[in-house]
């Protein structure tokens, strides 16, 4: 079968592999139908996460369950399925509370070694997904793929922004960082009722996808972010600010400028190291900080009833389709921010 293999920075791969089998009877075997391109993909692809070279890569993915081990009970031959991209046992004290992301055993799709056991990516013809029960979410009839496989990570992820960070109807919310995790933020802020949601970003083209959600646009490189957001609040700033831009201390830095006193940073972006940040001003104006990973086997099926009911279309943000034999130069394009979200389609 064909599958996309790292190599190194900017070096990835497709190439004949061996079909993945059962390794335990909780396995399926997922033959995927359309898969994503997410923004840590594209830390793999610069070398910033390091795997083995030859690890197939992908995590946000949905296809058809083309074989399910015995122990599998809610899931047979046939059925359409969305992948979470965190593999959780479903069984340690962590799952047993749904909190899915900190499972004692937390794995995670195409990252190699990272998180220990190695487990093959989802950018191949077959996919071998570990505790299928747990991590495998149905799929309704009649919903497109490309409107539901955001579920299996991104989506899910802007949705736990929102909701981690306590925001009421009526807010008003602003994302610092309008790359997919942070439209998808502002599109489940809209949804639960933020009163406005005001992206801020640097880049022209992220600014008019912003724009075309209905959302108020701030360039970043023009003016000075937080002033301008007090400007839009009657001087006191953001009720919620949702930071995903991720890497360095800056965005967090500017997020708790732009939140209001008491107000909520929700930092949702991609942050492996430590840094400072002024202690001092957010314990003095109360400002909350929360910090989530983004859990789709929780959030999965709230998920798909907001987008069968039509308040939800994640695949707004889908600017380019690719098949499998191009997945490089889909690697290419998001990594010079030409797209938005690259799809790759297996029966293309
Ligand atoms: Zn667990």
């Amino acid at each position: 079968m064909r599958a996309v293999r790292w190599y190194g920075a900017y070096d990835v791969r497709v190439e004949d592999v061996g079909e993945p089998r059962l390794t335990s009877e909780r396995d399926a075997i997922i033959r995927p139908t359309f898969a994503t391109i997410c923004g840590t993909d594209l830390h793999i692809y610069r070398g910033e996460i390091t795997l083995v070279p030859g690890n197939i890569i992908g995590h946000e993915f949905m296809g058809i369950v083309e074989k399910a081990g015995k122990e599998v009970k809610r899931f047979n031959e046939g059925d359409r399925v969305i992948v979470s991209a965190w593999i959780a046992d479903g069984e340690c004290w962590f799952c047993r509370r749904r909190l899915y992301t900190q499972c004692e055993n937390i794995n995670i799709f195409g990252m190699g070694p990272v998180y220990g056991e190695s487990i093959d990516g989802a950018f191949a013809e077959l996919v071998r997904v570990p505790n299928a029960d747990t991590v495998l979410i149905k799929a309704p009839d009649g919903v497109p793929d490309e409107k539901l496989v955001l579920i299996s990570d991104g989506l899910a992820t802007g949705y736990d922004a929102v909701v981690n960070s306590g925001m009421e109807p009526g807010d008003v919310v602003a994302v610092i960082g309008c790359g997919p995790i942070g439209l998808l933020s502002g599109m489940c802020a809209d949804i639960l009722g933020a009163s406005q949601v005001i992206a801020i970003d640097i880049v022209r083209e992220r600014l008019e996808a912003a724009s075309s959600l209905g959302f108020t646009t701030i360039n970043a490189s023009e003016v000075d972010v937080a002033e301008e957001v007090r400007k839009m609040t009657d001087g006191r700033g953001a009720d919620v600010v949702i930071e995903a831009v991720g890497r360095t201390s800056e965005p967090l830095i500017t997020a708790i400028e732009v939140a209001r006193r008491k107000g909520t940073i929700s930092v949702v972006g991609f942050h492996l190291h430590e840094y400072s940040i002024p202690t001092g001003q957010l314990w003095l104006s109360e400002k909350r900080m929360t910090f989530s990973i983004g859990d789709p086997i929780r959030n999965g099926e709230i998920l798909i009833r907001y987008i069968k009911q039509g308040k939800l279309d994640p695949s707004r943000l889908i600017t380019h389709r690719i098949n499998i034999e191009e997945a490089p130069k889909g690697f290419e394009m998001f990594e010079r921010k030409q797209s938005l979200k690259v799809a790759i389609e297996f029966r293309r």
